[in-house]
């Protein structure tokens, strides 16, 4: 009989299990990843969590450890992290959840795995150099306050740092594989 869809969630399959994967989030950033010991602490702390419960840091923190790569790659979820260091504050470990999170993120960018969302905030700023379009109403609406312009950016050194930092580059790998 076949396995109920949220039992096959819940069982791991050998051929899931990535070591390559693990080591490549420790190096990445993740160096205390494997003294988590699963209190769940992050997730009782995270502001994304009470948002929604489906994101969970101590199950990302477990899968990583685990190295269930493409469940975790796979997973819309990894996009939900607000950064706002919470989780990283209260870890009895020192695991840095949010540490933890920023690395799987950055390998889930290079081989391709990028959400929609931030693949449009980093082409606005690769186009404005910010990450909003500039618009006159803004100016407007500052002059009225009695506020200066918005500084103007140097899109050339923007483009520079983008390039050098190869998110242009990350941005083309990924694209065609949402
Ligand atoms: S708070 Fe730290 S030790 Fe506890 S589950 Fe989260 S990462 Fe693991
Ligand atoms: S850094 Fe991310 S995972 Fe940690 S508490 Fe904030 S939103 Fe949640």
């Amino acid at each position: 009989m076949p396995l109920a869809a949220e039992t096959r969630r819940r069982v791991i399959r050998l051929e899931e299990i990535n070591d390559a994967f693990s080591r490549e989030v420790i190096k990445a950033g993740g160096e205390k990843l494997y003294v988590c010991f699963q209190c769940g602490t992050c997730t009782a702390s995270c502001p994304i969590f009470k948002f929604d419960e489906s994101y969970n840091p101590r199950l990302i923190i477990r899968s990583a450890v685990l190295g269930l790569m493409d469940r975790i790659l796979n997973n819309d979820m990894l996009w939900l992290c607000a950064a706002c260091y919470s989780c990283t504050e209260r870890c009895p470990r020192g695991v840095r959840p949010a540490e933890v999170i920023r690395a799987i993120r950055n390998i889930a960018a290079e081989k391709g795995y990028i959400h929609e969302f931030f693949k449009t905030q980093a082409d606005t700023i690769i186009n404005y150099g910010r990450i909003w379009e500039e618009e006159e109403f803004v100016n407007e609406m500052r002059e009225d306050m009695g506020l200066p312009p918005v500084p103007s950016v140097n899109r050339e050194e923007v483009k520079k740092i983008l390039e050098y930092t190869k998110v242009k580059k990350i941005l083309a790998s990924g694209e065609g594989e949402d």
